[in-house]
């Protein structure tokens, strides 16, 4: 893979490339893209960039300041494999084409600012980051309810709406029940050849592939596992993680969903993010303390836990994402951290004698996040807990879900809604912006966004389940 200009430029060449596709991240967290021809990119266009119209980007420019320039990254270059024609494929970041600035609503130039300051505070110089985002299989757009076959198989979405718990009893013919994904062989498991489909192609777009397997819910829940990479990579690895995925799905004739909870009373979809920062080539989280941990390792927790719930508006920013946030499913509810216990929301993964390995998982995020802005804002934290040598408290080796109401009522819990995170967003974000990462107009526009788009919408609608309580009224 080439990692320079010229490289790529030689690439193009050599293979007679003519299209070459630039992609670049929207606030939300989707990809946009823009094919030009081979005759369109040369030298200069990956300092000064490539023009394009930002005004329809949503969160981005007005109409009347609209010009924008995207600047690709030698280093992402992939045979985009979804095209007809060879066409090279190059993820970019926004620049402001008069002054040659990072654009600062741009999640690609945060990220990097974010890196800017690790190294700029002299903590370290390299932030490993490892996503692992679940996904559903379903056989079609819409929730059909006489889908029975396949991935969806549950007889009416509407029937667990009613009842809140529906039974499946009986023989199923190789259908797992609720919860019992994890992971008998086919029959049972259905998606075997299409994730294997998925991963290998993720591969040849060069991202680091290590396994797949099928997840705890029932309806076809899914996982990839791919290596972590450094920060800004691993974020780059994950938009190509999603498009492999979206669009293998797509050529089986189905869809994929990363929505955290598509089905009620099954497990949710979760992107747990592992980290770690490095300095001078050395791993700087392994050490003597609780778990293996360094003394720096912990005032990182200490700081994903005390912005945790300010962090999650930018980490889980989706009114779906707090549905999953609820005890019982594997996923975390409580702000506290452990050794292997998997019901805290930061785990310290059992990782070996070798310090590279150790590294924290932050058990919160979903993949409903843009990558760059979450991974951004975790670092952003995490370093405001090394710098204030935040404490974060003792441990949790007890399974969570097992306390007593009087000591789960000690530890404190994630926002029990996107309203209240985009709230707790509002009131502590002095962890972002004092370090020049995140600008006071892009938070405020981004809680704007989600509140006039997303929460205020979803509250002005009659919900399906208002008619099951209260129809008959
Ligand atoms: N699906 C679970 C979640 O929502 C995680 C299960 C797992 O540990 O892989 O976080
Ligand atoms: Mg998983
Ligand atoms: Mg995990």
């Amino acid at each position: 893979m080439p990692e320079t200009a010229q490289e790529v430029l030689k690439m193009i060449q050599d293979q007679n490339i003519q299209v070459i596709d630039l992609k670049f991240i929207d606030t939300p967290g989707i990809w946009q893209h823009l094919t030009v021809y081979q005759n369109q990119i040369e030298e200069s266009s990956f300092t000064d960039g490539v023009a394009f119209d930002g005004s329809s980007i949503r969160g981005w420019k007005a109409i009347n300041e609209s010009d924008m320039a995207m600047v690709p990254d030698p280093k992402t270059a992939w045979i985009d494999p979804f095209m007809a024609e060879p066409t090279l494929s190059l993820i970019c970041s926004i620049i402001e084409p008069r002054t040659g600035e990072p654009y600062a609503r741009d999640p690609r130039s945060i990220a990097q600012k974010a890196l800017d300051y690790l190294i700029s505070t002299g903590i370290g110089d390299t932030a490993f980051f490892g996503p692992e985002a679940e996904f559903f299989i379903f056989d079609d757009v819409r929730f059909d309810q006489n889908q029975h076959e396949g991935y969806y198989h549950v007889d009416s979405i509407e029937g667990r709406w009613n009842t809140g718990r529906k039974e499946e009893g009986g023989n199923l013919g190789y259908k797992p029940r609720y919860k019992e994904g994890y992971f008998p062989v086919a029959p049972t498991d259905t998606s075997q050849d299409m994730r294997t489909e998925m991963l290998l192609t993720m591969a040849k777009c060069g991202v680091p592939i290590e396994k797949h397997h099928h997840e705890v819910a029932s309806g076809g829940q899914c996982e990839l596992g791919i290596r972590f990479d450094t920060m800004i990579r691993s974020a780059d690895n994950l938009m190509i993680y999603k498009y492999v995925i979206k669009n293998v799905a797509r050529k089986y004739g189905k869809t994929i969903t990363f929505m955290p909870k598509p089905v009620f009373n099954d497990n949710g979809s979760g992107m747990h993010t592992h980290q770690s920062i490095w300095k001078d080539g050395q791993p700087l989280f392994a050490g003597d303390k609780y778990a293996g941990l360094s003394e720096m390792g912990l005032h990182y927790i200490g700081g994903i836990l005390k912005h945790a719930p300010a962090l999650l508006a930018l980490t889980n920013p989706t009114t779906n994402s707090y549905k999953r946030l609820v005890p019982g499913f594997e996923a975390p509810v409580n702000l506290a951290y452990s050794q292997g216990n998997r019901s805290a929301s930061i785990r310290i993964p059992l990782s070996g004698p070798n310090p590279k390995a150790k590294r924290l998982e932050f058990r919160c995020p979903d993949a409903t996040a843009n990558p760059y802005l979450a991974f951004a804002a975790m670092l952003c934290a995490g370093l405001d807990g090394i710098k204030n040598q935040i404490d974060p408290g003792e441990p949790l080796d007890v399974d969570i879900y097992d306390l007593s109401p009087e000591e789960l009522s000690k530890i404190p819990s994630t926002p029990g809604s996107l309203e209240d995170a985009l709230e707790a967003l509002e009131k502590d974000h002095e962890f972002l912006t004092s370090t020049g990462v995140f600008t006071e107009d892009f938070l405020q526009t981004w809680i704007a966004y989600k509140l006039d788009n997303e929460v205020n919408p979803m509250r002005l609608r009659p919900h399906p389940y208002e008619f099951a309580l209260y129809y008959d009224c």
